[in-house]
């Protein structure tokens, strides 16, 4: 699916194959993200620049992991890749492009929401990581900054974006490679330890608990105080105010999820049936 298209360099108005640079959108330690225009049709697209040249061995074969995954799935709760093109000593994914921003700027506009959105937001997730676990994949980066939003205000379509982390682990095998965002982190990725797609599974929990709250569960100045803070919480840090509002089923399945053994957190399965889940799906 790669294919060599002339490319100018990155001063604006760049253009790359048939698309005009507009905007940044986004920039991370491996890629920069710009609002494209095509030049005949006038789509918009969002179009992610990997640099190659910064790519470890590990990075790059995530990226290929990114790519090749991206490129097989078609579904509504996980960003579409439109083409991908080569130029430049860069790599250029065209992507769908998410005119609603990511989970990261809706938090912080609206500030916490209400169980009901919540439980949307987690169906959606939920939808779009049932073809991520069915291809064996860990996505490793899940945070509300690689979530995107899509269609009318009072009803976004999330959008699982930002594989870039991601590889396949098959059941029955672990990972070790400390990756991901301190905050969402799972506390054996923290640890340094082996480990599988339960990771997935912690990073869907501080999102419920910051979507419920307004912000992650745990916090730290360093990660040895990250960890340290969530070893030594004995319960979760729900709010007092916010407890009292919300339903027993989103309380055990945001506490199930942040469960410090990954042996005992919820499987992406009994996240997926979990009772706060299916009220809504039942058209209950
Ligand atoms: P990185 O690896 O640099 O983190 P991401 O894929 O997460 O790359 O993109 C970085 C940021 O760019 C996102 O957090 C989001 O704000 C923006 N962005 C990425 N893809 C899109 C898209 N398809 N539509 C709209 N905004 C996007
Ligand atoms: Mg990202």
């Amino acid at each position: 699916m790669v294919s060599e298209e002339g490319a100018q360099s990155i001063s604006e108005p760049a253009v790359v194959g048939d698309y005009v640079l507009r905007s940044k959108l986004g920039e991370g330690a491996y890629s920069t993200v710009w609002r494209s225009e095509h030049r005949a049709t006038g789509e918009t697209v969002a179009l992610k620049q990997v640099r190659l040249s910064s790519l470890s061995r590990q990075i790059r074969s995530c990226l290929d992991c990114e790519i090749s995954f991206l490129s097989s799935v078609n579904h509504p709760n996980i960003v579409r890749l439109l083409d991908v093109l080569q130029a430049d000593g860069c790599i250029y994914l065209v992507m769908e492009f998410c005119a609603g921003g990511s989970l990261a700027a809706y938090i912080k506009v609206h500030g916490r929401v209400q169980e009901t959105i919540a439980r949307r937001f987690m169906q959606q997730l939920g939808a779009g990581m049932e073809v991520v676990r069915s291809h064996f994949i860990i996505h490793r980066d899940l945070k509300p900054e690689n979530i995107l939003l899509s269609g009318p205000e009072e009803d976004r379509v999330l959008k699982i974006a930002d594989f870039g982390l991601s590889r396949i682990v098959l059941p029955g095998n672990s990972a070790d490679m400390v990756c991901g965002s301190p905050l969402y982190m799972a506390p054996e990725v923290l640890l340094f330890q082996r480990y599988d797609e339960k990771v997935d599974m912690w990073s869907i929990g501080a999102i419920l608990f910051e979507l419920l709250h307004g912000y992650p569960p745990y916090r730290g100045q360093t990660n040895v105080q990250l960890l340290k803070n969530i070893r030594s919480s004995t319960s979760l840090p729900f709010s007092g105010l916010i407890l009292k509002e919300l339903h027993p089923d989103c309380i055990d399945m945001c506490s199930r999820l942040l469960c410090v053994n990954p042996a005992r957190r919820l499987s992406f399965e009994e996240f997926y049936w979990h009772g706060f889940l299916q009220t809504k799906r039942l058209g209950i």
